[in-house]
C-alpha cells in the first residue's frame, strides 16, 4: 500500500521525486487529486498507484499553485474538471512554456518526458475561495494571499480535518523562495492555524500537525525580520542566511526577494 490515510476517505502518497506529496479525497463515485506532479508519466503513477483505494477515474483535480512540478500531469487526468486560482491558469499560460525550457536544461535526464507535458491550466478557477463537491462532502479552498507564489491555495477537508498546504509549507527543507513573497509570507501561514486540526499535508515532504505550522510559522516571521534587518542595514544577507530559522541551507533568494517586496519591487 502506497497511500497513507490521514483523515477518513482521505489519503497521501509520497514520491521520492522531489519528496513530492500528492493527495487524495474520496467521496460517492469522485476522486479528487491534489496536484498532478511533473510528467505525463508521473502522472500515470498517481493513476496506477490510485488503483490500491478505488477503481473509480479521477473526476475533480485541484492544482495547490502554478509549478511544474504540481500541474505538469494535470493534461493526464482530462477530462475531469481542474480547479485552481485564477493566477494560477494565467501563470501556467503566460509562463508554463519558459518554466518547461528551464527545468529541461536544469533535468536532461527528465527532458523527453517534460517535452512530452501538454501544459493544461486549470479551467475552474476562482480568486478568494471555492468549495468543491466530492460525493456528498465539500473539500474547501482558499486563497490567502501572496506567499510561496502568488497563488497557492490550501485544500481543506472539513470533514475529516484534513489539510493540504500545498509549499506554504514544506517538510525537511528551507522552503523555495524563487517566486516567493518572504515578506507576506507569514500573514498566509497565519491563516492555515484555524484549519491545522488534524493532519496538515505538505506539498513536500512528511505529513505534519498543527505544531508544525507553528513551528514553520515562527520560522517566517523571523525570516521576514531579519529581511527586514538587511533592509535598515543592521545586518548583512550572509549574516541573515547564517541566522536564518530554516537553517544555513536557506537559498539566498529569500532575501533578494524579501528585499525586493520591502522597496515594493514585486507589483
Ligand atoms: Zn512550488
Amino acid at each position: 500500500m502506497h497511500w497513507q490515510e490521514v483523515g477518513d476517505r482521505v489519503f497521501t502518497r509520497h514520491f521520492d521525486f522531489l519528496d513530492q506529496q500528492i493527495g487524495v479525497v474520496l467521496g460517492g463515485d469522485d476522486v479528487l487529486v491534489v496536484d498532478t506532479r511533473s510528467t505525463p508519466a508521473h502522472a500515470r503513477e498517481i493513476a496506477a498507484d490510485l488503483l490500491e483505494l478505488t477503481r473509480n477515474p479521477i473526476s475533480i483535480v485541484v492544482d495547490t499553485h502554478w509549478h511544474w512540478d504540481h500541474a505538469f500531469g494535470n493534461n493526464a487526468f482530462r477530462p475531469a474538471p481542474i480547479w485552481g486560482h485564477l493566477r494560477t491558469a494565467e501563470r501556467l499560460r503566460s509562463e508554463g512554456e519558459a518554466r518547461r525550457a528551464e527545468v529541461v536544461e536544469a533535468l536532461p535526464d527528465l527532458a523527453v518526458d517534460l517535452l512530452a507535458v501538454v501544459i493544461d491550466p486549470p479551467d475552474h478557477t476562482f480568486t478568494d475561495r471555492a468549495a468543491v463537491m466530492v460525493g456528498d462532502r465539500t473539500v474547501a479552498l482558499a486563497f490567502h494571499g501572496r506567499a510561496h507564489t502568488d497563488a497557492d491555495i490550501s485544500v481543506f477537508v472539513p470533514d475529516a480535518a484534513v489539510l493540504f498546504a500545498g509549499d506554504l509549507i514544506e517538510n525537511g527543507s528551507p522552503p523555495s523562495f524563487g517566486d516567493g513573497y518572504p515578506i507576506a509570507w507569514p500573514s498566509a501561514v497565519e491563516q492555515l492555524l484555524p484549519l491545522a486540526t488534524g493532519a496538515v499535508v505538505p506539498g513536500h515532504g512528511a505529513v505534519g500537525d498543527r505544531a508544525f505550522v507553528q513551528s514553520q510559522l515562527a520560522a517566517f516571521r523571523g525570516l521576514a525580520d531579519l529581511a527586514r534587518e538587511v533592509q535598515d542595514g543592521s545586518l548583512n544577507i550572509e549574516a541573515a542566511i547564517a541566522g536564518s530559522p530554516f537553517g544555513p541551507r536557506t537559498p539566498r533568494d529569500a532575501f533578494e526577494r524579501a528585499l525586493a517586496e520591502l522597496r515594493g519591487e514585486l507589483g
